[in-house]
């Protein structure tokens, strides 16, 4: 199969908070591997800008380090990494102050599409825009990219909003959800809306229940105190998962364009009922013999924050009414494994007796660490003795039947960034996307001030076991969490 890189305008991508963690470990290596693919055209050229003194040749080496450390394959392609290295520069830039704000207006190609990656804290979000526009640098080929978090609650997000609509269009807007990068994500739309077969099975008439797990091994590292103040629900619930289950039960959109999608996604999210209190299981990790607890590790021993979270979400329409989601993330658990799992009714009767046993449809979308889709599928036992069934996975994983050249996807990452730079949003959460998903996630989070604090569960186990109980009393059961 040839390769089916599609070149795009040459363009200026500014890291702002191009020193940074996020910059070093993914948007660098991703640009790199962009840059090799022969996707940044001539002309094309990355700036980083951070508080930090440095100057270009130091800021080079910077890059060529990160590449080394965080980067593919390609990182070993010198002659490429020279030229690549080429096109990049750096600012000393103060996103509060006017230091580096001429000096970046200058550097800019005023012709090029300008893409500034907002890589620092949304403390700075307002300041950043503001002096985007003060200095001449926000007109219509201008894009923002921010990162999540989009807020801490649906305040702070209509604020951020607020403050971005001052000097931008919702159209030079993209709010990133990694997740929605994933070749897996668009695949199971495809799958979704480019068969006759899934979309008419795609209900409450023949689907029984949804689990979406996106599960970590780690636990919060040095992130803790920044995680302390947020929890699973407000870092992972509120955009990652609540993303993915917009997108399984979205309504077909009428065109594959941004604010097609997007329509349908925040109609999902509108539709979703309150939780109620039994709905949802909150857990923290417990200590090790070699690893400390979620507590030790945040530096405060009285924390009710919660590392783990399990929840059972029903939609009010047409479709999803009787159909539940069961929707869990933590970290610290067995493995580090997300997929969704759209789990089919049994057949309404089993003509091969009793001792076929019991076989469901399982149509899985794996996200990570390997990303694909299986469709588990009853069949007969081939061979002799009688009418047994077994259940055989077709696998639609693309990277197989697509050929090895194609094994090499690009990361989410390598893909939204390019998509920034197209100016195509569909991939990206819109304003009033995050504020629907706070809307529904603030009252959840302000119960939890009234009930238990989260329940203890062990290092490598697969959360609290209430978190089991909240399904099994429906008489289901979670999938096992395994890469
Ligand atoms: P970081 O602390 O490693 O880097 C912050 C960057 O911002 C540095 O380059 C710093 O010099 C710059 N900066 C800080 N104050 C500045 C100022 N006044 N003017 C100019 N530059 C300034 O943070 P990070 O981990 O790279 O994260 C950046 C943003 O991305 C955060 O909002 C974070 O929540 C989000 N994010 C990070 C990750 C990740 O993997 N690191 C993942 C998702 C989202």
């Amino acid at each position: 199969m040839v390769s089916r890189t599609i070149p795009v305008d040459p363009f200026d991508l500014i890291i702002i908070g191009g020193t940074g963690d996020l910059a070093r470990r993914k948007i660098l290596p991703a640009l790199f591997r962009r840059f090799v693919a022969g996707q940044m055209g001539k002309g094309s050229q990355v700036i980083g800008a951070a508080r930090t003194e440095m100057d270009t040749p130091a800021y080079r080496q910077m890059v060529s380090d990160a590449i080394a450390e965080f980067g593919g394959p390609e990182k070993k392609d010198k002659a490429n990494l020279k030229k690549f290295l080429a096109t990049v520069c750096y600012i000393t830039l103060d996103a509060r102050g006017t230091a580096g704000w001429e000096e970046l207006g200058e550097t800019v190609h005023s012709e090029n599409i300008r893409a500034f990656y907002f890589s620092v804290g949304p403390g700075l979000f307002g300041d950043l825009a503001k002096r985007l526009h003060k200095y001449g640098m926000s007109d219509d080929r201008c894009r923002i990219v921010v990162e999540k978090p989009f807020g801490h609650d649906l305040a702070s997000a209509r604020e951020l909003n607020a403050v971005l609509a001052k000097h931008f269009d919702e159209s030079q807007i993209y709010r990133i959800d990694h997740y929605l990068g994933k070749e897996t994500v668009q695949n199971l739309m495809a799958v979704r809306f480019g068969n006759m077969l899934f979309e008419p099975l795609w209900n409450s008439q023949y689907v029984d229940h949804i689990q979406i797990t996106v599960s970590e091994s780690v636990g919060v590292g040095g992130r803790g105190g920044y995680y302390d103040k947020s929890g699973a629900m407000r870092d992972m619930m509120q955009n990652h998962l609540m993303q993915l289950f917009c997108l399984i039960a979205m309504e077909p959109p009428a065109k594959f364009d941004p604010d097609s999608v997007r329509d349908e996604k925040l109609k999902v999210i509108r539709a979703l009922d309150p939780l109620a209190p039994e709905n949802i299981v909150r857990g923290q990790y417990e200590a090790t013999e070699t690893k400390p607890s979620y507590r030790k590790q945040v530096g405060n021993r009285d924390s009710t924050t919660e590392s783990f979270v399990a929840l059972k979400a029903n939609i009010s329409n047409w479709r999803w009414a009787g159909t539940p989601f069961y929707l869990r993330t933590g970290k610290r658990l067995r493995e580090r494994a997300s997929e969704i799992a759209v789990v089919f009714k049994d057949a309404p009767h089993s003509i091969f007796g009793e001792d076929a046993g019991r076989h469901r449809n399982i149509l899985t979308i794996k996200l990570q660490p390997n990303e694909g889709i299986v469709l588990g599928v009853t069949i007969k036992e081939p061979g002799p003795g009688g009418m047994r069934l077994i259940d055989v996975p077709l696998d639609m994983t693309f990277a197989e039947a697509l050929g090895p050249e194609q094994a090499g996807f690009p990361d989410a990452y390598e893909r939204l960034i390019m998509d920034v730079i197209r100016g195509n949003q569909t991939l990206f959460m819109r304003g009033d996307e995050v504020e629907a998903a706070w809307a529904w996630t603030d009252p959840i989070i302000a119960a939890f001030g009234e009930q238990d604090p989260p329940l203890p569960y062990a290092t490598g186990s697969s959360g609290p076991d209430e978190a089991l109980a909240l399904i099994h009393r429906d008489g289901r059961a979670w999938r096992e969490i395994k890469a």
